[in-house]
């Protein structure tokens, strides 16, 4: 068998083809466009990738974007000082921090300090409690997007075996909950998981965000089963690969999402989607 490849990037364009139409018809009866400000500190350079990448996408979709860029010694009070002003920007539908934060800032504090109605990201524990009694205001892009990904392959989740490798508060515990409020059966794994294959052997889906290179190979697979990549990793030569070893996968799976052109556009294109979201609930 060769797997189908499921390709993020076309689904992320038409997605962000939609958001640029609702885009404008907001912007023509608010009199200005959604708006989202991306706030880095530091100067790592794969969050400053990511960052332009998200900025960038914004523009592309005609919303107001603005990147505010601390200095890696910026402090916890300046930087909840600028979380404030945006708060209260009225032009501001949505905040992204971008993270990890250096050493001498508290990642959650700030986190907590964003406005529940702006905190696009879907981090706050007033949206993550929200996802896990039933009533979420913003998913978090990840996991939301692999969310759009299996309803566009029309996969079948009622009732399916879903297992989740990785535990994370931003990709594997809202995964586990959006598969689960889909109506699966979800199994999420850690790194103290016993006979990790046991498990992912048993998955109609089986969802990988653990940052491990290839470790999900074809023996881990059940025949038939849909596989979706959440990992980014970067190899000593410099390839960029996920969590999956695509090509053994491919032989066993029924569908396989690729790195890169999988999950990381849906990633970006939710980010607009949930912005856009929080900029139309300011109509009604
Ligand atoms: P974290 O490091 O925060 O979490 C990793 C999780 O994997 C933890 O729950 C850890 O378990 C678990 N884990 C580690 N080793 C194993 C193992 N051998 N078996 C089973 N589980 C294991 O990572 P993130 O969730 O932030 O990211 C995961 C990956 O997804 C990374 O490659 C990251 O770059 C990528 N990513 C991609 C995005 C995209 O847009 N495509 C967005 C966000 C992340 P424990 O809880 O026990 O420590």
């Amino acid at each position: 068998m060769s797997a189908q490849k499921i390709d993020g990037t076309a689904l992320a364009a038409s997605i962000r083809s939609e958001i640029s139409t609702r885009a404008s018809r907001f912007s023509d009866r608010m009199g200005r466009p959604p708006g989202l400000t991306v706030v880095v500190v530091g100067n790592n350079p794969a969050s400053a990738v990511y960052v332009r990448n998200k900025v960038k996408a914004c523009e592309a979709a005609g919303f107001h974007s603005e990147l505010i860029a601390l200095p890696q010694e910026c402090s916890e009070a300046e930087l909840l000082s600028v979380v404030d002003r945006l708060n209260a920007d009225p032009a501001i539908d949505g905040i992204l921090v971008q993270l990890p934060l250096p050493d001498q800032i508290d990642d959650q504090r700030v986190i907590e300090a964003i406005s529940a109605e702006k905190d696009v990201d879907g981090f706050h524990i007033e949206n993550a409690g929200a996802l896990m009694t039933g009533a979420p205001v913003f998913r978090p892009c990840t996991p939301y997007g692999v969310m759009k990904m299996l309803e566009h392959m029309g996969a079948s989740l009622r009732g399916a075996e879903a297992v989740v490798v990785g535990a994370s508060n931003i990709v594997g515990k809202p995964m586990a909950m959006l598969l689960l409020r889909a109506g699966a059966t979800v199994t999420l794994c850690n790194s103290k998981t016993r006979d990790l294959g046991a498990h992912t052997r048993r998955a109609d889906i089986l969802i990988a965000a653990v940052g491990r290179p290839q470790m999900i190979t074809a023996e881990m697979v059940k025949p038939g089963a849909i596989v979706i990549d959440v990992g980014i990793n970067r190899l000593a030569d410099g390839r960029l690969v996920g969590d999956v070893d695509t090509d053994g996968v491919a032989q066993v799976a029924a569908a396989v999402s690729p790195v890169p052109g999988g999950v990381g556009p849906m990633t970006i294109a939710m980010l607009l989607v949930n912005t856009m979201e929080s900029a139309e609930r300011k109509l009604r």
